[in-house]
């Protein structure tokens, strides 16, 4: 979308700014191009609508014509512009992908022709800035790009400018997202004697260590008087050996074998062990027989 012929008759400048506008349309990208090239030659390089596109229509080295005094001055300097759609009152805050938009050309501008990160200190300063900023930057005043916009560009933009160009922003790092899966199979008998908790060993009591954000499920089958009631519940084990005990769900027994499942979501610290322990009720108090656990798994997802 290079606008012609402003983006080939127009001087040469040397970019030391960057100012901001509000366009005063909610225009795309595209349609602020058309009214440039079709309306007004008071252009400027940059176009970033609300979908977060970024039209760009002149070289940011040609002399753009937004800023007045800004746009050349006699040394050869100018300032970089970008409008940014609004509503037709230019009172509404920039939203989030406009913000990112300001930002990326803002550091780029800094890597590219290394615009000082600073705001403009003077009309002529090399920096950053928003057209009300100084008078000399619009021919008889201007309330551009409105109070909201200057507010976020003092807190939010030029802040964000400052911190990606200096890699202070935290990069999220990728691999946070992806879940490790965790898979443990035991088919050891054990056995349970009943009204005790008794912690399961699924090839090892520590189901999960060195994790910090985890989703898991115990799967244990057995030989299970009908009606009697297994509770389990999972606890963090503490370095120092006290424990953060999970809520405690119940499965009732059924004929024949039973199969009965546990749930737990939870975050640990990278000193703390994840662990499983299951109790046995029988129907009657009065039976003593244990009860033997023939098969536990453990399945689940966990983040490091
Ligand atoms: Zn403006």
């Amino acid at each position: 979308m290079e606008l012609q012929p402003e983006s080939d008759a127009q001087p040469a400048i040397r970019p030391t700014q960057f100012i901001v506008h509000s366009i005063i349309a909610p225009w795309t990208a595209r349609r602020t191009y058309e009214y440039w090239r079709d309306s007004t030659s008071l252009e400027s390089h940059f176009g970033v609508d609300y979908e977060g596109t970024v039209g760009q229509y002149i070289g940011t080295e040609t002399r753009a014509d937004a800023n007045a005094g800004a746009n050349r001055r006699s040394d050869g300097t100018g300032a970089v512009s970008a409008e940014t759609a609004s509503n037709t009152s230019g009172s509404d805050p920039w939203n989030d992908k406009q913000v990112e938009d300001l930002i990326a050309i803002g550091v780029w501008l800094h890597q590219t022709h290394g615009l000082p990160l600073r705001i403009c200190r003077s009309h002529s300063d090399p920096g950053y800035g928003y057209h009300s900023l100084f008078p000399q930057w619009s021919t008889s005043g201007t309330a551009c790009p409105g109070q909201a916009r200057i507010r976020q560009f003092k807190e939010v933009v030029f802040p964000g400018i400052v911190a990606r160009a200096t890699g202070k922003t935290p990069t999220p790092p990728q691999e946070d997202d992806v879940p490790h899966t965790l898979g443990l199979y035991d088919e050891t008998d054990r056995t349970l004697a009943p009204d005790k908790w008794t912690t399961l060993s699924i090839e090892s009591v520590d189901l999960l260590k060195g994790a910090s954000i985890y989703q898991a499920m115990v799967q244990v089958t057995g030989s299970v008087p009908e009606g009697s009631t297994l509770q389990g519940r999972f606890y963090h084990l503490r370095s120092d050996n006290t424990r953060w005990l999970g809520g405690i769900t119940e499965r009732v027994a059924t004929a024949g074998a039973t199969f009965a499942d546990f749930h737990n979501v939870g975050s640990i610290k990278p000193t703390e062990k994840l662990r499983f322990e299951i109790a046995y009720f029988p129907l009657d108090p009065d039976d003593m027989r244990a009860i033997t656990i023939t098969t536990a798994r453990c399945r689940g997802l966990y983040w490091k």
